[in-house]
């Protein structure tokens, strides 16, 4: 189907041509339609396969139709996780809304960087905010925007920001909006746990669910190498050696482990560095930006980078750490392997983490084939714990995988968010 078929104005399909679309990704053919005609949408989607442009083509076209920049009056409101993932949503919005024949004023605000300028920006008001919970309110509470005109409001990453951490702030910004608006919420992934809250929020939406189409789906070889943990990083040396991998981002459980790991591979000559919440946010923006131009060979990361970025050309994904929760798993290996390229993930297993891989795997209708890498053998009690609980896998008890049960944070979210006034989260009790 091609991209003229969707109902889109000329102006925006000269704008995605130039960016290279050829033609609509499933989730884009899926969601635009429905979209332009004013409907509320749940877009479920992989990693890497055009949620961003599937919002905004056809939100663009919506406010292009009717126009009127009052000052400080929002008139859509994108609310995004992360500040590099605000960065990089308004920016492919700005290029996405570049022919618009009456430009639309994109704003983008998110916090730890001053809020000066930020304010300055909207002091000619602006037709599209993409923010982060945090700043944006932070903006309204100096008066710099109101957000009664909101018309349609959109939350990418959606099951993120009902998150205990942002249950609070969100449900602060949704008392501030209009009950009549349009809803749309997109992510790789809705875990049980927020369906509730998503299912609250929409009204008679249309839910597109795109499992991936031949050459759109990314291509992502899932590895899982036995390895000693203490081990890991003279692993990692060897397997950036030996594959000669240009690009890799490594995954860490804690700010601290991204350091030292960075640390001991930049030692060994191999341009590793850091990347997380504690590192200031104009550097945190020149690491991606180098990292996207190849100035860096390694960036060993938190979770932070775990969420919708896009960074083009990224063949390999290590969880040094394995992530948490299933869906946190899905998250990172997604940063490889997007928009129909390839890309390769690989987790390290432990003899301490093996259990916990074999939940994941479970959740994910995964089995991988355990591998060992001649020189880095496990030692023979390592081996004695991963053959155990191979036997034991996957059958054992759904225990130490967050969001299976509601958990301690699960309640706690809950409360806050009920607190706020934001609809409760309907935990599932399987
Ligand atoms: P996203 O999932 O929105 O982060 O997009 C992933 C990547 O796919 C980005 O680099 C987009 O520029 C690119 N992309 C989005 N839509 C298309 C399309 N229709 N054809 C080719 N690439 C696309």
């Amino acid at each position: 189907m091609p991209f003229s078929s969707l109902g889109l104005i000329p102006a925006l399909l000269r704008a995605a041509t130039e960016l290279g679309y050829a033609t609509p990704t499933p989730i884009q053919s899926a969601a635009i339609p429905p979209i332009l005609q004013g409907r509320d949408v749940l877009g479920s989607a992989q990693t890497g396969s055009g949620k961003t442009a599937a919002f905004s083509l056809p939100m663009l076209q919506r406010l292009a139709a009717g126009q009127h920049h009052t000052p400080r009056r929002v008139r859509a409101l994108v609310l995004v996780p992360t500040r590099e993932l605000a960065a990089q949503v308004g920016e492919a919005m700005r290029s996405l809304a570049q022919h618009l024949p009456e430009p639309l004023r994109i704003a983008i605000a998110f916090g730890g960087v001053s809020i000066n300028p930020q304010m300055m920006g909207l002091r000619g008001g602006a037709d599209i905010m993409v923010a982060t919970p945090g700043r944006l309110l932070d903006l309204v509470a100096h008066n710099a925007l109101k957000l009664a005109s909101v018309e349609t409001l959109v939350l990418d990453e959606a099951d993120r920001l009902f998150d205990l951490g942002f249950a609070e702030e969100l449900g602060r910004i949704l008392a501030m909006l209009p009950a009549e608006r349009q809803n749309l919420l997109f992510s790789a992934t809705f875990p049980a746990a927020i369906q509730g809250l998503a299912d609250s929020l929409l009204r008679d939406p249309v839910r597109v669910e795109v499992q991936g189409a031949p050459g759109t789906e990314p291509a992502i070889v899932q590895r899982a190498i036995e390895v000693d943990a203490n081990r890991r990083t003279q692993l990692l040396r060897h397997l950036i050696k030996e594959s000669k991998w240009e690009r890799v981002l490594v995954f860490v459980a804690t700010q601290h482990a991204a350091q030292t790991v960075a640390e001991k591979l930049y030692k060994n000559h191999i341009y590793a560095v850091p990347f997380h919440g504690d590192i200031a946010q104009g550097t945190r923006a020149d690491i991606l930006a180098q990292f996207k131009d190849s100035r860096w060979d390694v960036v060993v990361a938190t979770d932070l980078a775990a969420r919708g970025l896009d960074i083009a050309d990224l063949p390999v994904v290590i969880n040094y750490d394995l992530p948490r929760s299933p869906v946190d798993y899905t998250h990172r290996i997604g940063r490889t392997g997007r928009a129909g390229e390839t890309g390769v993930a690989i987790s390290f297993v432990t003899a301490e983490s093996a259990a916990h891989f074999s939940l994941i795997e479970k959740r994910q209708g995964l089995s991988l084939p355990r591998e060992r890498i001649e020189g880095f053998e496990p030692t023979e009690a390592a081996v004695a714990v991963l053959e155990a609980v191979a036997i034991a896998a996957p059958t054992s008890s759904t225990g130490g995988v967050k969001g299976k049960r509601p958990s301690k944070k699960d309640k706690l979210r809950a409360a806050a968010a009920q607190a706020a006034g934001a609809p409760v989260v309907d935990v599932p009790q399987d």
